[in-house]
């Protein structure tokens, strides 16, 4: 029998529509197939409509903080505004036409139906088989993963896809999931009017990332007004024709006229058929090599790899993939600086290894936190200055090899410590970097100084080596400290209590170890002292000498 097609691309989101039409660019025949709408999750109940309503909600959230900054504004919430432009400027009302058409120009044959694999080389679709004489490229993306709760299935209970499409915000809404949809969709949800209440099963929300990061989200959403319930578990719903109500292991009912769920998302690799094409259906995710190939004749891309569920993965697996299926020469993929952002305010910018996760290795690790409220930047922000820099340092190769950037803008920050690691640029050198005054970006160069002061072989300036060192609790720094300028690095886990009876917050203090009162007296109360400059003049033998003690 003739073969339909060299290559068919079963699923047309992101990865599968750029797969598909890449080889059709390079002349080949292409079979694309897609149940529902060409582009997938991403432009219609994805990135693109929840960055909108997003954008939307912190525009609500910085007219509110015009009392404290510029005079006064009464804001008035309307959700209408924000779901008319995802109908008319980005969905075309949930209808892909267009995108149809970008596929079919680039000479693409276009299938719409379900597909189901029957063969390495064969798939069946709308009732008829189809083969391709070259191989199958299978980027059929995830759907919402709802739990097995009890009374949940009956209910009308939203996902990702009721929430986008909404015409208007619920009065109350509660959302069972913390994750990076969860947060992104409470938040914003509750910037327009709507009560939210947010369950997450583990200690913090943003489980995935750093727990500074979850910890700070919890903080400002509770600020915010929005119920955070943590290590709280569904175990059952029920909904009596307008309410919902959420029984929870761990906290009481939650009573509410919306429920999202936003546990996650799940492949279903048995109804796609894989078995038939010699791949593993037990696990969670097609399993695929660095060049993304499942199997003979079989490419994967996109969420459906268990890389990363994000756009910008399913993008790169993409261009890998159709490279390797036209022979051409190509990197073999490599998720080590993998970026990732929760669009959150702040924004949460992730890249590479967290700090547990880097601690799970053989690497050697150290960490450095800066936090953005104290930076330049961060004071003259003022309100929604919430924020920290954190890096993970492999202090054998001398690079970082993890990063977050929580923070105003926290996504467009990270990019700086996405090149960092994906470069391997060694410590040293981000330590020469100038950073721009006074931008988010320069507390970057606070935590990188953290860091290049515990490795002060390292550290150079143009003509001498900087004479700088980290003086442990107990140690005497004598005449090396005196006239230097400073930082004292307070640990609240060491000192809970401040001399004032108050709760400590982590804090950084930075001046002239002379000018500190506590130093003076020859006692300084801190867990670590970074001698961010060596003293300008040779220093007097032992005065404003500092021990470093508790
Ligand atoms: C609310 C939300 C917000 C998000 N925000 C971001 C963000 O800000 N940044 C980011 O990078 N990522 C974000 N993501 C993730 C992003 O949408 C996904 O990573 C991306 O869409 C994955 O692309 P994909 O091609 O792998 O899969 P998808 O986009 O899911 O496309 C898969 C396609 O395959 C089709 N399909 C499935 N099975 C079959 C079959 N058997 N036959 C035919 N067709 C089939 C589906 O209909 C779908 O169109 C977000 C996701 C959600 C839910």
């Amino acid at each position: 029998m003739a073969a339909d097609a060299e290559v068919i691309v079963v699923g047309l989101g992101v990865g599968g529509e750029f797969v598909a039409g890449r080889l059709a660019e390079a002349g080949l025949g292409v079979v694309g197939i897609e149940s529902a709408l060409v582009g997938g999750e991403c432009p219609y109940w994805g990135c693109v409509p929840s960055k909108m309503i997003i954008r939307a909600a912190n525009t609500l959230a910085e007219a509110r903080r015009v009392g404290k900054l510029a005079g006064y504004a009464s804001v008035q919430p309307d959700w209408s505004i924000a779901a008319r432009r995802i109908r008319e400027e980005a969905t075309d009302d949930w209808d892909d036409t267009v995108a149809v058409q970008r596929f079919t120009r680039k000479g693409g044959r276009f299938v719409r139906g379900r597909a189901a694999v029957t063969g390495s080389r064969t798939v069946v679709a709308g009732g008829r088989e189809f083969r391709a004489s070259r191989g199958l490229v299978l980027a059929t993306g995830t759907q919402p993963a709802v739990p097995p709760v009890d009374g949940l299935a009956g209910t009308p209970y939203w996902t990702n896809h009721g929430a986008l499409e909404a015409m208007e915000a619920p009065a109350s809404l509660t959302v069972a999931g913390g994750g990076a949809v969860g947060v992104e969709l409470a938040q914003a949800f509750a910037r327009f009017g709507t009560a939210v209440t947010i369950v997450e099963a583990a200690d913090r929300l943003l489980p995935g990332e750093e727990p500074e990061a979850g910890e700070l989200i919890g903080e400002v959403f509770r600020r915010e007004g929005i119920r955070v319930l943590t290590r709280a578990r569904l175990r059952r719903v029920s909904h009596d024709g307008r309410y919902f109500t959420v029984h929870l292991d761990g906290a009481g009912p939650v009573h509410s006229e919306r429920l999202l769920v936003a546990t996650g998302r799940r492949a279903d690799l048995t109804a796609l058929g894989v078995a038939a094409a010699g791949i593993d259906d037990t696990g969670p995710f097609i399993a695929v090599d660095d060049h993304l190939r499942a199997a003979d004749g079989v490419w994967s891309v996109g969420d459906v790899t268990g890389a990363g569920a994000f756009t910008h993965v399913a993008m790169y697996q993409a261009r890998i993939a159709a490279r390797d299926i036209l022979g051409q020469a190509h990197e073999p993929a490599s998720y080590r600086a993998l970026p990732r952002v929760t669009f959150t305010d702040p924004e949460v910018g992730a890249v590479g290894l967290t700090e547990a996760q880097a601690r799970g290795t053989d690497v050697s690790v150290r960490t450095a936190v800066s936090p953005i409220p104290s930076s330049s930047r961060g004071w003259i922000h003022g309100p929604g200055n919430d924020g920290f820099i954190k890096l993970i340092a492999d202090t054998d190769a001398g690079t970082l090899i993890g990063a977050t950037s929580a923070g105003p803008a926290g996504g467009e920050v990270l990019g700086a410590l996405a090149v960092a690691v994906h470069a391997r640029v060694p410590v040293a050198m981000l330590s020469q970097m100038i950073y721009a005054y006074p931008t988010f970006h320069r507390a970057i160069e606070d935590a990188i100084t953290q860091l290049s002061l515990r490795r002060p072989d390292r550290i150079t300036t143009r003509a001498v080596a900087l004479p700088a060192k980290i003086v442990e609790r107990g140690e005497n720094c004598a005449g090396f400290c005196a006239g230097a300028v400073v930082r004292v690095d307070f640990d609240p886990a060491d000192h809970p209590v401040g001399a004032d009876g108050r709760i400590r917050r982590h804090r950084r203090q930075a001046g002239n170890l002379l000018h500190q009162p506590a130093a003076r007296r020859g006692r300084l109360v801190a867990d670590r002292l970074f001698i961010t400059q060596p003293a300008l003049t040779a220093p007097p033998a032992t005065s404003g000498a500092a021990e470093i003690a508790r």
